[in-house]
């Protein structure tokens, strides 16, 4: 996400000209509000509505995009002005993080990537490098759907999952006698592949993003 919270619609194609762009470049003029079926998937689209384009970016081919008729007012000096431009991007962040999750649901067809557990009310869309690192966009590609167990113990560098999609167990935790949550859903993961992976190649787990986490969880 961009550091203003907005979210940028990309031209079609890279041509400034092409019929579709000149449309959306007199929409924004004219302050037309449109409807953006936002691509949760193939075939998925999520309706958000109204947005209004606030801006172009030609350099890198695409639109800003204001979520409501709030934000097109431009921004003041004022703190008050400050504060309600904070409360804009915190909702932005928090659909952000409704289309990461559908997204992430979808392409993991609603299972545990570690054990393939199928219920969405026990699954998390989780991120790979966490959503405040500067790589830690809300991309499918660091997402994975994990179970609340896998969640936790990614996060607590418990587990780690190395970039040729192996699960690691810390090493302390192998060598411990507990009940069926350490000995199944833990330690008989050691050194298994990953259970479930999107179908679609370019929704897997971005590599640089999984070595960057697995460095994370070997030095825990
Ligand atoms: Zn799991």
């Amino acid at each position: 996400m961009a550091p203003d919270g907005r979210l940028r619609y990309k031209w079609r194609g890279e041509d400034p000209h092409h019929p579709e762009n000149r449309a959306l470049r007199a929409a924004m003029e004219d302050q037309l509000p449109l409807i953006w079926f936002f691509g949760v998937g193939p075939g998925e689209y999520k309706p958000i509505f109204p947005i209004y384009l606030v801006a172009e970016e030609q350099d890198s081919h695409q639109f800003v995009v204001a979520m409501d008729e709030e934000q097109r007012e431009s921004v003041g000096g004022t703190a008050e002005e400050h504060v309600r431009n904070y409360l804009r991007v915190e909702r932005n962040q928090r659909m952000h993080q409704r289309i990461f999750r559908s997204t992430v649901m979808r392409a993991y067809t609603t299972r545990c990537a570690v054990c393939a557990l199928r219920h969405g009310e026990l699954l998390d869309a989780a991120h790979i490098v966490e959503d405040g690192h500067e790589l830690g966009v809300a991309s499918v590609r660091n997402g994975l759907a994990l179970c609340k167990i896998h969640h936790a113990a990614f996060d607590a560098r418990i587990l780690g999952i190395r970039s040729d999609l192996v699960v690691e167990i810390r090493s302390d935790l192998l060598a411990e006698i507990d009940g069926p949550m350490l000995q199944h859903g833990l330690k008989e993961r050691h050194g298994e592949r990953l259970m479930v992976l999107p179908a679609v190649k370019k929704e897997r787990p971005d590599v640089g993003l999984l070595e960057l986490a697995y460095e994370k969880f070997r030095s825990a």
